[in-house]
């Protein structure tokens, strides 16, 4: 049996820092390594910073008190301990990667200068660094290109937009977010954005990144459209950050391999969060992170029969950003909640109802009697319900009048 006496997490982000927390509370001990210089914070949250809406302290994350600042070079698992830039060393009984993800780089011609750094205007959009970088940047006015249309670019353009920037939004498929909502859905959003002022592109392929003396000047699209950029968003998505992992000789696939119980190929190593694979799946979001560091810390605490089977929650994406105070008029909250399978398969059951004068759209779709996904745009009264109904995966009592109800009641609110 594993002992449990120094358990050692390496990421301070949603997932370490969950972790770390619910292990204090339960009596273990832990040594908490992260990276970053800022107080721990809530990723999700960042593009209400960019927007002006949140100071970054808003968004901090009650931290536990024994967090060491520093980043984990290496891991030796024979004499089990890690080894941080600062040449020290940390000895653990039990090692969790919470490691987060990476943005995603493009491939794109000029996007890093000789000493491989991005060029000056350049930014990804994953951590606070990125994020106070842009907030620097942008200035009302400013010509700014997102370079992906997905759950990331979205929020990175309306915030961009929320504070005065000139946005363009480029995207390689024919809607935005398409990995999350149905077309219609995906319709309200873009024409969300576009009353935010925010040109969109869809279909179309970033080819180049033009700089000049080093700072980005336009963006070339593959079939040589130019977009005038004083500054660029990367937004093409993120790779679970296997690094250590895969040196250290851990079963790495498209993430770090766990099982039920969140232990890698190393018994003594375990995983949680954006960087695991389990039973398939990379999730990428801040439930699925929560999750599994609630499982493991409940694993680590001596109760030997928490097993983390799988996430079935709801991917929510609040954007209820006001303007920031030199940005257009306010705009209203843009709430979106979307789980399980938006497009139904033929022979499935949906219901769908749509405003258009008030920009609301919500639809589910049941198969089986079983509801196996749903949208919400702008309306999420009915969220708690739905959310109930999918996590419970309980056949419905009968398709048709239940469901109708299960859309418009949305208790009072
Ligand atoms: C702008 C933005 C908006 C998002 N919006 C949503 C949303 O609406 N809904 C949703 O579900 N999800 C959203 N996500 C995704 C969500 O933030 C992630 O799923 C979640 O943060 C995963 O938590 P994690 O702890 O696994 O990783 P992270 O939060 O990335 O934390 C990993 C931490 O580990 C640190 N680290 C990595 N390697 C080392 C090392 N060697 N040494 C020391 N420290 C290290 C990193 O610096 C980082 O701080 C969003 C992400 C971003 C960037």
């Amino acid at each position: 049996m594993t002992s449990n006496t120094r358990v050692v997490v390496i990421g301070a982000g949603l997932a370490g820092v969950r972790l770390a927390r619910r292990l204090g509370e339960l009596g273990t001990p832990v040594t908490l390594v992260g990276e970053e210089e800022h107080h721990p914070y809530n990723r999700v949250l960042l593009a209400e910073v960019l927007a002006g809406r949140y100071s970054p302290e808003v968004i901090a994350l009650p931290a536990p008190a024994a967090l060491t600042r520093s980043r984990v070079t290496g891991i030796d698992r024979d004499g089990r301990t890690v080894e941080c830039a600062d040449g020290s060393k940390i000895a653990y009984d039990t090692l969790v990667l919470a490691t987060g993800s990476n943005p995603v780089l493009p491939p794109l011609r000029g996007l890093f200068t000789p000493d491989h750094v991005l060029p000056e205007g350049v930014h990804a959009f994953r951590t606070m660094d990125d994020c106070l970088g842009l907030s620097k940047a942008v200035r009302p006015g400013v010509k700014a290109v997102v370079i992906g249309g997905g759950l990331l670019g979205v929020s990175a353009a309306r915030a961009l937009a929320l504070r005065g920037a000139q946005v363009m939004l480029a995207q390689q498929s024919e809607r935005l977010m398409e990995r999350q909502l149905d077309p219609a859905a995906s319709q309200l959003v873009r024409r969300h954005l576009k009353d935010l002022g925010v040109e969109i592109h869809t279909e179309c392929r970033v080819r180049d990144v033009r700089c000049v003396g080093g700072a980005v000047r336009s963006v070339e699209m593959a079939d040589g459209y130019a977009l005038d950029a004083d500054l660029v968003v990367l937004a093409c998505g993120v790779h679970p950050r296997v690094g250590l992992a895969q040196v250290a000789g851990l079963e790495v696939r498209k993430g770090i391999v766990v099982d039920d119980e969140l232990r890698t190929s190393d018994p003594h190593i375990r995983a949680v969060g954006d960087c695991v694979q389990h039973d398939g799946t990379v999730y990428g979001l801040a439930a699925p992170a929560l999750e599994q560091a609630d499982v493991l810390a409940e694993l680590l605490s001596g109760r030997a029969d928490a097993r983390y089977t799988g996430t079935r929650s709801l991917t929510r994406l609040t954007l209820t950003g006001q303007a920031a105070p030199h940005g257009p008029a306010p705009h209203g909250p843009f709430d979106l909640a979307a789980f399980g399978e938006t497009e139904a398969l033929p022979g499935d059951d949906v219901v769908q109802l749509a405003d258009a004068t008030r920009g609301t759209y919500r639809k589910v779709v049941v198969r089986d009697d079983r509801l196996v996904g749903g949208v919400l745009v702008g309306e999420l009264g009915t969220v708690g319900a739905l959310a109930r109904a999918w996590e419970g995966a309980e056949p419905l009592p009968s398709a048709g009048r239940p469901l109708l109800h299960l859309l418009t009641n949305d208790g009072g609110s």
